[in-house]
C-alpha cells in the first residue's frame, strides 16, 4: 500500500461561539482520535514509568516517539524485526512520531547544514549520521507511526530575523522534499501514515504568515505549529497563535508542538488548537510536582506530612482512588520507584481529563462555562520566561552529560 498524504478524514464534531475552539475527530488505523486532546511523550518508545496498560487505564488514546533518540537507541533493524514500534513497544493505539529535527538541532553536535541534509554527532557516543527529509521519512515509515512529521528546522529562541528567514525557507523546501518522498514509500507494516507539515518563523509575524500560508497549499493531513514554547515570552505564543491558527486549513487538525501547562493548553485551545503534547506532566511527576484543578501542589512539602486525602479528590486515577497525600510523600522522600510510577499516572490522567472535559464541553456548547470554571480555580503560573531560558540551558547540559556517561 502506497502512502497517500493529504486525504485524512477529518470531522469537526462543535464549535464554540465565542472563541475558535473546536472539538473535533479523526480515524486512524489503529484507533479514534477525538480532540482537544493530549498526547504523553514516550521518546523513547515508553512513557517513563509506565505500562502500555496503565496509559490505557489513564485513557491515553495516542502516545508520542522520538525519531531521533529511536534512530540512535536502539536502532532500525531491531525495530523492523520486531514489525514496527507498536509491536515492539506493545502499544496498539495511535502513534505520533516527530521528524527528529528538534533534537537534531536543539541536542546533537552539528556539524554541517545544507539545504539537503544535516550531519550531526549523536550526543550519546559522538558518532557521525546524516538526516535529511527523505531519511526522516523513511525511519519515520520504519517506526510505523500512525502520524508523521514533516522534516523541519526548529529555531532556538532567541533567533534573529535573517537566520528565522533561513531556516524557515529551509524548512518550506525540506517539507516539500518530506510529502514528495512520503507519497512514494510503500507502508511498511500495512497501515496507512498520515503527514503532518510544521509551520515555522520563530516570533515573526510576517514569517509565521508566509509559512502558514505556503505549507497550506502543500496539502498536508495536518498542520503542526512549531518553534514555539522555546523560551519565548508566554504573551508573545499567544500572539502568534492568534495569527496563524486563521490562516491553517480549517479541514485539518491543529497541533502546538510542546505546549504545555494546563493553563497553556486551555488558552490554545479557545484559540482553535486541537493537539497537543509536552513532557511537563511526567517530568514533574518525577519531580513531586502533582498537578490538581486548583493548581499544582509539591508533594515533599511538610504540609502534606499527615494529610490523608486524595492528591485531587475529584479525580478518578487509580493513584488518588488508593492512595493519600502523606503516602506519596512518604514514597517521594524515600526515593520510591512506585511513589514515581503512581506520580506519573495522575498527572497523566490529569492532563487527558483536562483536554476531555474541554471536548465534552464543547459537544454540549458549555465551553465558556468550563472555561470561566477553570480560570476561577486553577491559579495562572507568572510567566518567568528569562528565568526559563536558563532552566532550558541548565536542562539541556545535564541532558547531555547524564547520556555521555551512559
Ligand atoms: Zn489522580
Amino acid at each position: 500500500m502506497i502512502n497517500n498524504s493529504g486525504k485524512i478524514n477529518f470531522t469537526i464534531d462543535a464549535n464554540d461561539k465565542s472563541s475558535l475552539a473546536r472539538a473535533t475527530h479523526f480515524q486512524t488505523e489503529h484507533g479514534e482520535i477525538k480532540t482537544p486532546i493530549f498526547m504523553p511523550v514516550g521518546t523513547n518508545g515508553v512513557v517513563k514509568t509506565l505500562t502500555p496498560a496503565e496509559l490505557k487505564q489513564a485513557n491515553s488514546q495516542i502516545i508520542l516517539g522520538n525519531t531521533y533518540h529511536l534512530y540512535l537507541r536502539p536502532g532500525m533493524e531491531i525495530i523492523k524485526k520486531a514489525g514496527g514500534l507498536h509491536k515492539f513497544s506493545s502499544w496498539d493505539r495511535p502513534i505520533l512520531t516527530d521528524s527528529g529535527g528538534f533534537q537534531v538541532f536543539s541536542l546533537a553536535h552539528l556539524s554541517q547544514i545544507t539545504d539537503e541534509e544535516v550531519v550531526f554527532q549523536s550526543h550519546i557516543d559522538g558518532s557521525k549520521h546524516k538526516l535529511s527529509p527523505q531519511k526522516s521519512m523513511e525511519i519515520q515509515n520504519s517506526l510505523g507511526s500512525d502520524i508523521v512529521m514533516a522534516f523541519d528546522e526548529c529555531t532556538p529562541y532567541p533567533c534573529d530575523y535573517k537566520k528565522a528567514r533561513e531556516a524557515m525557507k529551509r524548512t518550506h523546501h525540506w517539507e516539500k522534499l518530506s510529502k514528495q518522498h512520503f507519497e512514494k514509500m510503500e507502508s511498511a507494516y500495512g497501515h496507512n501514515q498520515f503527514l503532518f507539515g510544521i509551520i515555522q518563523g520563530s516570533v515573526y509575524d510576517e514569517l509565521r504568515k508566509e509559512s502558514a500560508e505556503y505549507l497550506s497549499k502543500l496539502n498536508f493531513d495536518g498542520y503542526a505549529i512549531g518553534g514555539l514554547a522555546v523560551g519565548e515570552p508566554k504573551k508573545r505564543m499567544f500572539e502568534i497563535l492568534e495569527n496563524v491558527v486563521p490562516l491553517l486549513p480549517e479541514s485539518r487538525p491543529h497541533y502546538l508542538m510542546g505546549v504545555g501547562k494546563p493553563e497553556d493548553i486551555v488558552r490554545a485551545i479557545e484559540r482553535g488548537i486541537d493537539m497537543f503534547d509536552c513532557v511537563i506532566p511526567t517530568r514533574n511527576a518525577r519531580n513531586g510536582l502533582l498537578y490538581t484543578w486548583k493548581g499544582r501542589i509539591k508533594i515533599k512539602q511538610a504540609q502534606y506530612k499527615d494529610d490523608l486525602t486524595a492528591v485531587d479528590p475529584d479525580c478518578t486515577c487509580y493513584t488518588c482512588q488508593n492512595f493519600s497525600r502523606a503516602y506519596l510523600r512518604h514514597l517521594y522522600k524515600k526515593n520510591e520507584i512506585t511513589g514515581l510510577r503512581l506520580n506519573t499516572l495522575h498527572n497523566i490522567n490529569f492532563f487527558i481529563e483536562l483536554t476531555q472535559q474541554a471536548r465534552q464541553a464543547l459537544l454540549t456548547d458549555k465551553f465558556d462555562e468550563f472555561r470561566n470554571n477553570f480560570y476561577a480555580n486553577y491559579p495562572i503560573e507568572d510567566d518567568h520566561w528569562k528565568q526559563n531560558i536558563k532552566k532550558r540551558k541548565q536542562r539541556r547540559k545535564k541532558h547531555l552529560r547524564e547520556n555521555e556517561t551512559n
